[in-house]
Parts: C-alpha cells; sequence; structure tokens
C-alpha cells in the first residue's frame, strides 16, 4: 500500500488547520505519529482513501455510524431534509416525533431537549443538575470522557481526598476544584469522596458501561450503589449513554443494566452520522430549563431537521429484528479469532466486549478501570495499529478505543480482518 497523496494532503493541512485535524483524536500522534489516512469515501463497512486504498472499517468515526456508512435508508431521509430546507429556526413536527421515540427508548428521558453535540449536552445536563440541587460540585471517574466543555477536562487528583487539576490549559484551576475524580469499578474512594463533599455534590456524572478507555462495563452491584449512595446525599445521578445508547440494544445502557439515572445525555448513533446531542430525564429536573425556568440553554442549530430525519431513519434501522444479535455474533466471531490468534503466536492480549462493540489491550491483566487501561501497552498498540493499516483494516488510533462492528459488516470481513489480525500478530512477536 502506498500513502503518497494522504501525505501530500496532511502536510497541506498542517499549512491551514491546527496539527492539520479537526480532532485531536484523528492525528496518529498516540501511534508513533505519521500522517493519518485521508479518507475520500466510504460505504457500508468499507473506506477508500485518497490513494485509492480500501479499508475495512471499524472506527466508525468513533461511534455513531453503526448501520455501516452512506445506509440508504438514512441517505434518502438526509436528502429528503435537503430538499425541504435544512434549517428552520421553528418548531419541526419531526422533533416531536423523534423526541417521542427517545422516551419510549429510554424511559427516565421524561422530558427531553435537541442539542448539537455530546459536548453540548454534557455541559447543559450538568447546569441543570446545578440549577435544580442549587450545589456546585460534580463527581466524575477517572478516564471517563465528558466532552471538551471545561468542567468535564479534568484529570484524577491522587484519590478522593484531592480535587481536580485541569488536563488542558485554559480551564480555570477554580472550575476543575468543582470536580471530583473517583476510580470507576471501585465503591470505597466514591464513598469517601461523598462523606467529605456530600452536601455540596450536585451531580454524579457516569458513563454506565465505559467506551473511553476502552469498553469496561460495571462490576455487578456498582451502578446500583452509586445511585444509591449519590441519592441519600442529596446529588443526581447522570448517564452520559453518548456511546452507549442504542449501542447494545435498542435503548439505553440503562436499561440493559436496569439502573435508572435521574438525567441522561445522548448523541453520536442518535444523529444517524450527522451533528447531534440530546440530554432528558425526569420530568421535575428538566423544568429547570428555558423557557419554563431558570437554567438557560439555547441554540441555532438544535433540533435542525436533517440531523433530527437522519436520526429518526437510524433509530428505524435499528428497530429491525436481529439487529443487536448480528452485531453480538460478529463481535464475538472477532473476538474469538483475535483470541486465538493471540495464542497462537503468543501475544499478550485480553478483550472486553459487549455485543458489537470490542477493545483488545495489550495486557494479560484485566482491566476494569482506567489505571489498568493506562499500564497497557501503548508501544504494541501502535505496532498493530499501523501493521492492520498497511493491510486494509482501519482502526481507531488510540490503544483507549474500541473496535466497532456495524451491522454493514459481514463474515467475509471477519475473517479478512482475522487474516490480517494473524499477520499483524505474527510481525509483532519476530
Ligand atoms: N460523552 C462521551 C461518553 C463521549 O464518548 C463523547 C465523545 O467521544 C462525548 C461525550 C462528547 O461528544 P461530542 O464529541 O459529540 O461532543
Amino acid at each position: 500500500m502506498q500513502f503518497s497523496q494522504s501525505e501530500r494532503i496532511h502536510e497541506e493541512a498542517l499549512q491551514h488547520i491546527v496539527g492539520g485535524v479537526n480532532s485531536p483524536s484523528r492525528s496518529y500522534k498516540a501511534v508513533g505519529g505519521g500522517a493519518p489516512v485521508v479518507m475520500e469515501r466510504a460505504h457500508g463497512a468499507y473506506f477508500w482513501d485518497v490513494d485509492g486504498n480500501q479499508y475495512i472499517d471499524y472506527l466508525a468515526a468513533y461511534g455513531p455510524i453503526i448501520t455501516g456508512h452512506a445506509h440508504p435508508h438514512i441517505t434518502k431521509a438526509i436528502q429528503k431534509a435537503a430538499e425541504s430546507g435544512v434549517l428552520y429556526g421553528t418548531p419541526t413536527p419531526h422533533e416531536v416525533k423523534f423526541a417521542k421515540m427517545l422516551k419510549e427508548a429510554i424511559p427516565s428521558m421524561e422530558k427531553v431537549r435537541f442539542v448539537n453535540s455530546g459536548t453540548e449536552a454534557v455541559m447543559t445536563t450538568i447546569r441543570v443538575a446545578r440549577a435544580y440541587t442549587g450545589r456546585d460540585k460534580i463527581v466524575k471517574f477517572a478516564g471517563c470522557y465528558h466532552g471538551h466543555s471545561d468542567l468535564v477536562l479534568v484529570a484524577a487528583g491522587s484519590g478522593p481526598s484531592t480535587l481536580g487539576i485541569p488536563d488542558s490549559a485554559g480551564v480555570p484551576k477554580s472550575i476543575a476544584q468543582e470536580v471530583i475524580t473517583v476510580p470507576f469499578n471501585d465503591i470505597e474512594p466514591f464513598k469517601e469522596a461523598l462523606e467529605k463533599w456530600g452536601d455540596q455534590i450536585a451531580g454524579v456524572l457516569v458513563e454506565p458501561i465505559v467506551g473511553n478507555f476502552g469498553i469496561v462495563e460495571p462490576k455487578p452491584g456498582f451502578l446500583q450503589q452509586v445511585n444509591d449512595l449519590a441519592h441519600a446525599a442529596g446529588a443526581l445521578v447522570i448517564y452520559d449513554e453518548v456511546i452507549t445508547a442504542f449501542r447494545f440494544m435498542y435503548g439505553g445502557a440503562q436499561d440493559l443494566l436496569g439502573v435508572k439515572p435521574d438525567l441522561t445525555v445522548l448523541g453520536k448513533i442518535i444523529g444517524g452520522g450527522l451533528p447531534i446531542g440530546a440530554y432528558g430525564g425526569r420530568k421535575e429536573i428538566m423544568e429547570k430549563v428555558a423557557p419554563l425556568g431558570p437554567a438557560y440553554q439555547a441554540g441555532t442549530m438544535a433540533g435542525n431537521p436533517a440531523s433530527i430525519l437522519s436520526g429518526i431513519a437510524c433509530l428505524e434501522v435499528l428497530q429491525q429484528e436481529g439487529v443487536y444479535e448480528y452485531l453480538d455474533q460478529l463481535g464475538a466471531l472477532l473476538e474469538d479469532g483475535i483470541l486465538s490468534a493471540a495464542k497462537e503466536f503468543n501475544v499478550p492480549i485480553t478483550i472486553n466486549r459487549l455485543k458489537g462493540a470490542l477493545t483488545v489491550y495489550f495486557t494479560t491483566e484485566t482491566v476494569v478501570n482506567y489505571e489498568q487501561a493506562e499500564n497497557t501497552d501503548g508501544e504494541m498498540f501502535a505496532k498493530f495499529f499501523k501493521l492492520m493499516l498497511h493491510q486494509g483494516i482501519n482502526l481507531a488510533p488510540s490503544k483507549y478505543e474500541a473496535w466497532f462492528v456495524t451491522i454493514a459488516h459481514t463474515e467475509e470481513d471477519i475473517d479478512a480482518t482475522l487474516h490480517a489480525v494473524r499477520q499483524a500478530f505474527e510481525a509483532l512477536m519476530t
């Protein structure tokens, strides 16, 4: 494979776009550098780059593309939206239909509001939790990503007795001081944090199934304990389901796990590939939002018919029978094949998988929290990433990301991927 056009375009991009990319995760910084492959076209499970190379795609645009690229039902909906005008700045019947669909799928969302991204939805949900409780502090779990707003760009302090330090330049220390970070899947530090700051905490922000240091499920009972303790302290529980909603089943991870939050944040899949975010929750909390209540949130693009119609079409595809069983079946084939290749070539890996989403960690340890994910072998992952890319398999360029199978992938795609995995493992170990 050769990448001369990608390299040329990246050189040009560096002159005009900061870092040559419009989101830092798209650069290859975490996998040893180099020009990221520049894609020209995508269809179904495949990408084609500007040099004409074809790839099987497991990035799925970091999650939204669960139906595969350019799904005909979604494409038709977007075309229809384009012909009818893409932005009105008025209410539309489509947004009401979509709000009803989301509520039916995730019943804890009694009232919904649409925004334009997951970041925006998280940011506003925190504001609503603060408005409702009259408190300022937020608890989050180490390694969980909730978008790039100031408050959630905060690294783990050294245990619950330390308040957060900013993870990014430009985030005021005073804001980071409002965030308490504790490890996922460990109830004791969470308990200690509540004992110390319980009466100041507005909300606990949770990825109910983590997607941001790989796919990590909560230990049995962990989320229920978080709920019980948070509620006893008078704090709200916010589930960030930007990755998880409609990923493992039609509905939220909260329905899969049987634990209900007070507020829920959505994004990614619910736009069918177009920009969207949404938040919602208990009626009396949501009624704090303007124009009913004092918590202000607005948006010129919010509820635009293109994103809404694309999202409705995406959920209609996901309502079809057998979708999640199929994703699970392909995910299992992938997991089994990678594990047996690892055994054959003696590669130390651990796989966390739920249905069609999995993470291959270069470690023999189990991974249930961020510290363990951090301790996996990033150099080995970087080599593996490039070996796979050069065989036409597109993974996310980070050891912390998941592989996402879509309904457009076939068993043949999985076979081809496993062939590439075996070649990559052989090369890694020689
Ligand atoms: N929350 C979670 C769990 C995410 O994974 C992300 C993005 O990856 C976000 C929020 C932010 O969403 P967006 O990139 O749409 O702003």
